[in-house]
């Protein structure tokens, strides 16, 4: 396993995914009872974007570099959550700081929540346990993601059931295509036990034709709703680059949709290449 975050961090898949994420946190914390989050495959939990890896790459540029160069004032909800959050990790770590998912939960969630991170590489889930292991709420294993998603769902507190919350499953996709197979049957086994949570699936996209068979599977998730959203910085005509990525969401909340349509279009406004960056937001399942 080669895969390491830091050369990727606060790239356009890590707006997207980072953005959809917080809106999804918004949404479920409408309710005063306590939420559980599973976040799959956490990373680090913290990024420079002057350290070394991060320069070498330098993909930041088309992810939050762009987003920082947005006018306040004129951006849809779901994006000024985003922004406030990247704002408020800046002013503790400093303004080249950008937070992994395990910060973004602990930063959108509350104190009656709990939050699971697993990450599989000793020094990554090393750092992640320095970065947020003194918060409370969190408890870091340093495991595969798929097998806690089996031995920790559904959720407990001492005896109480969690009613509701997040699993977010952020895999490399060293596998390629094979991922899809392993993430759908983790997610299959996981709604039979705990079929009222919402369930976040991000993948990479190069060209949207290899996913048509992914997308017929997505469809049959035992799920009361699948909807996919998407962003494309260029268009998807090259097999060797990732022009874009999108998240599976089982059972979004109400109007999560809406929100997603709202978010889209600026993001591929302001993250896209040229004329050829493109968005959907599409249910695969409709809600009931
Ligand atoms: N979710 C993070 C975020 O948004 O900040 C980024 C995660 S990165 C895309 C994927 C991480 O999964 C890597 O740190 C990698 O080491 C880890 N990983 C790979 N296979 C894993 C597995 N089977 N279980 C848990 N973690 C895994």
């Amino acid at each position: 396993m080669n895969y390491r975050h830091a050369f990727h961090a606060g790239n356009h898949a890590d707006v997207l995914k980072h953005a959809a994420m917080l809106a999804l946190c918004d949404a479920l914390v409408a309710k005063p009872t306590p939420l559980f989050a599973l976040d799959t495959h956490a990373g680090r939990g913290m990024y420079w974007l002057d350290a070394a890896q991060a320069k070498r790459t330098g993909e930041a540029a088309g992810g939050i570099d762009a987003i920082d160069r947005l006018q306040p004032g004129t951006e849809p909800a779901p994006l000024r959550m985003y922004v406030d959050a990247i704002s408020a990790c800046r002013q503790v770590h400093g303004p080249m700081a950008y937070p992994g998912s395990p910060w973004l939960l602990a930063h959108a969630l509350r104190v009656q929540d709990r939050i699971a991170c697993c990450e599989l590489q000793p020094e990554e889930a090393e750092a992640l346990k320095a970065s947020i292991g003194g918060d409370a709420r969190v408890a870091v294993h340093a495991r595969d993601g798929y097998s806690a998603m089996h031995a920790l769902l559904p959720p407990r507190l001492g005896n109480e059931r969690f009613g509701r919350g997040l699993v977010l499953i952020d895999p490399p996709f060293e596998a390629q295509l094979e991922e899809f197979t392993t993430a759908l049957r983790a997610l299959r086994d996981a709604l039979e036990r705990w079929p009222q949570g919402t369930y976040a699936l991000w993948y990479p996209i190069k060209q949207r034709r290899a996913l048509q068979r992914t997308y017929r599977s997505m469809a049959t998730m035992p799920a009361k709703s699948v909807l996919l959203v998407e962003l494309l910085v260029r268009p998807d005509d090259s097999p060797l680059r990732m022009n874009g990525s999108g998240l599976m969401l089982l059972n979004a909340p109400w109007q999560f949709d809406a929100r997603m349509r709202e978010l889209l279009p600026v993001l591929a406004d302001l993250l896209g290449e040229g004329t050829g960056a493109s968005w959907r937001v599409e249910w695969l399942k409709a809600p009931a």
